[in-house]
Formats: structure tokens, C-alpha cells, sequence
């Protein structure tokens, strides 16, 4: 099969590409690499190679067969960066670098683990400079999900000088390292929650954490109100993990929920809203708003700590996917992992 970024002519593209499809039978989902007739790509402004993806936590469920997705076959990955090809949208031009996540793609719209993706443009920014395709997906969907909790935390009023501790809970997954590094690079001071602490816990201290504690430190805690910790906390758990994050936040604290590592459900009690004036700020990179994500990316790029993009990156191919999945919702993944489709 040719590159298909070897020529930027419509005619030039592939007969077909490569792509980790899912699909159905009865209840079985099964993810097979396959060579997908470019004619069946779905309808959209902007034909992107795809030079990489990467492996977030929904990317897991979504391999084997947990995310809900509805229409198979579906080409999941939920994000992408790449090289435009044939765009019929004017802010696009044939070898733009561009970045794509969420919007729903690789769950309701085919994704970025393929050669080829056809997308909408309004779906799209532009991959910022700094980032070759391959760091813009070390950032990727954690990056960029951790940049909206720093974010929602500090349009809310919280600056480095308040002092006191900010808590990063799944510390050593991709949206709490990358979190634990913005924030420390800030100038906050760091705790890492995690539940790997002998394997990760130099790891966390070379990002910037300045105290790393057990994960179930904060599940521990069952009392409505418990002795006041944090200045405010990104949690990406959820569960027993977010109500002891919650009873245990500072009088005016706030706290940013991504996730559901733990358990979507929560058992906090109102107390900590009520007496203790903790506000709780959901945060979503799905259908965040074009201009919140483009301030996200421009931070990202100013912000975002070199060691982040070269320590605690691995890199993996299509095939390694179906056991990197287990590995994800395992609990098993060390930082960011991007899919190397080049
Ligand atoms: P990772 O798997 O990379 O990280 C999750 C981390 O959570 C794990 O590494 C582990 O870290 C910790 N963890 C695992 N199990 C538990 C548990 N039972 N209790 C407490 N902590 C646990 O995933 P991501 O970082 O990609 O995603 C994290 C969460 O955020 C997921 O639920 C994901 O769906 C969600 N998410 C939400 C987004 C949004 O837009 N709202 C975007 C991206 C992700 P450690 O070993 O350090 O404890």
C-alpha cells in the first residue's frame, strides 16, 4: 500500500488503509487490524493521515467490548494527530499538522487508531508548533483533560501563593501524571495519591510531586468531615476516592472531577459543600467548547514540562493494542503510551 502522505492529491489516496476495526457478533466484540476500503471512510470535511494516536482509558473499554458503543464496525481511539490531506473547509489546507480529541470519535464516529480519518473541521485545532504528531499525543485526551482541571481550578481563583497542598489523585495514570507535572511546574505544591507507590513513587517525585501517599489513604476516610488537607485536588477516581477527597479538602477549597477510575458511583456526604463551602467542578474534554479547548492546547504548549513529553512516554503499534487495553483498566499503565502510526 502506498503513504498516503506521500502526495496531497485527492486521487492519491489508498485503495485502503490500515485500522484496528471492532466488531460485533451476538455479544462478542472483537478488535482485528484491518485493511478497510478507503471508500468506506465516514462523511466529513477533512481527510487526515493519522501519524499517531494514543491509549487512554476509554480506548481500554472501548477494545474490549465495556464502552456502550452502539454501530459496529467502529474504528475506536478517541484521538489523533496527523496531516491534512483534502479539507473542503477553508481553515484547513492540504499538510496542515492537526490535532483532533473527543467529539466523540472512536466511540460514535471512527477514530484515530487507522491510517486514514475523516473528521469534521469544527472537530479539529491545529497541532500547536511546539508538538511534533507524536508529543501532541503524549499530551493527547489526559493532557488536555488535565489542563482543563488545572484550569477549572484556577479560573475559580486558586494561585500558586495560596500555599497549602494541591492532591492529584491516579497519580501514576495519564491524566494524574500530566497533572502533577502542570501543576508542579506551576509552582504548586504537589501530593500524589496512587496506588503504586514503591513502583512509581520516584517517578511521581521526578515529575514534581512533593509528597506521595497511598490511594487508599483517601478511601479510608469515612467520616463526612475529616481533618482539612488540601487547598484544592484533581481527582480522577471518583467513588470511595472522591468523598475522601471531598471530606477531606480546606474550607473554601475546589475540587476538579475527570473520572471514574474508582467507580462512577459517590457516597459523599452534602458537609463538605454545606459547612465547608468545597465547590466540586466536573470537567469534560468530550464537548468542551472550541475556544476552552484552544486555550487548553496554547497552555499546554507554553506550559507543558519537556520531561513530561520524554520520561513516562511509551510508544506501542496498532497490534499491541488488545493488551495494552487489559493493561489500562488494570490499573497497569504508567503515564502516556502513544500509538505510533507512521
Ligand atoms: P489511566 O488508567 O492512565 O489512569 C487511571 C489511574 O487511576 C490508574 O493509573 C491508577 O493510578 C488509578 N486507579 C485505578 N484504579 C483505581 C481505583 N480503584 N481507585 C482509585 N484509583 C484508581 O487512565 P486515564 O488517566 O486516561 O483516565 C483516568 C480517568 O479519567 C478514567 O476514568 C477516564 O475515563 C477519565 N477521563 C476523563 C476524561 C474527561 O474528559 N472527563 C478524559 C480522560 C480520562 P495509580 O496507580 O496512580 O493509583
Amino acid at each position: 500500500m502506498t503513504n498516503p502522505a506521500d502526495s496531497a492529491s485527492p486521487a492519491a489516496l489508498p485503495e485502503t488503509f490500515r485500522a484496528l476495526l471492532l466488531t460485533k457478533n451476538g455479544d462478542a466484540v472483537s478488535a482485528d487490524l484491518t485493511d478497510v476500503p478507503t471508500a468506506e471512510l465516514p462523511a466529513g470535511e477533512v481527510t487526515v493521515r493519522v501519524q499517531a494516536s494514543d491509549l487512554n482509558y476509554k480506548d481500554g473499554l472501548a477494545i474490549l467490548g465495556k464502552l456502550g458503543i452502539r454501530t459496529y464496525p467502529m474504528v475506536p481511539g478517541i484521538d489523533f494527530a496527523g496531516t491534512v490531506l483534502e479539507s473542503s473547509d477553508a481553515r484547513y489546507q492540504t499538510g496542515d499538522n492537526v490535532t483532533l480529541t473527543g467529539w466523540g470519535v472512536g466511540e460514535r464516529f471512527w477514530g484515530g487508531y487507522a491510517e486514514l480519518a475523516r473528521v469534521k473541521a469544527d472537530w479539529l485545532v491545529k497541532t500547536p508548533e511546539r508538538f511534533s504528531a507524536a508529543e501532541a499525543m503524549a499530551v493527547g485526551t489526559a493532557g488536555l483533560t488535565a489542563m482543563l482541571c488545572v484550569m477549572a481550578l484556577e479560573d475559580a481563583g486558586l494561585t500558586p501563593d495560596q500555599g497549602g497542598d494541591v492532591l492529584v489523585t491516579g497519580a501514576a495514570g495519564g491524566v494524574g501524571s500530566v497533572a502533577v507535572s502542570l501543576l508542579s511546574a506551576r509552582g504548586y505544591r504537589v501530593t500524589a495519591a496512587t496506588g503504586r507507590v514503591e513502583s512509581e513513587g520516584d517517578y511521581l517525585r521526578g515529575l514534581g510531586a512533593s509528597d506521595v501517599i497511598h490511594r487508599d489513604e483517601l478511601s479510608a476516610l469515612k467520616k463526612p468531615l475529616e481533618k482539612e488537607r488540601w487547598t484544592a485536588a484533581i481527582d480522577v477516581a471518583g467513588g470511595a476516592t472522591l468523598a475522601g477527597v471531598l471530606s477531606s479538602t480546606r474550607y473554601g477549597g475546589h475540587v476538579a472531577a475527570c473520572g471514574l477510575a474508582d467507580s462512577a458511583g459517590l457516597t459523599a456526604s452534602v458537609l463538605p459543600f454545606i459547612l465547608r463551602n468545597v465547590t466540586l467542578h466536573g470537567v469534560d474534554s468530550v464537548q468542551c467548547p472550541a475556544p476552552q479547548r484552544q486555550r487548553a492546547w496554547d497552555r499546554l504548549a507554553a506550559e507543558l514540562p519537556e520531561t513530561l513529553l520524554k520520561d513516562g512516554v511509551q510508544t506501542a503499534r496498532l497490534e499491541d493494542l488488545p493488551r495494552l487495553a487489559g493493561e489500562i483498566l488494570a490499573g497497569q499503565v504508567r503515564g502516556r503510551t502513544v500509538i505510533d502510526l507512521s
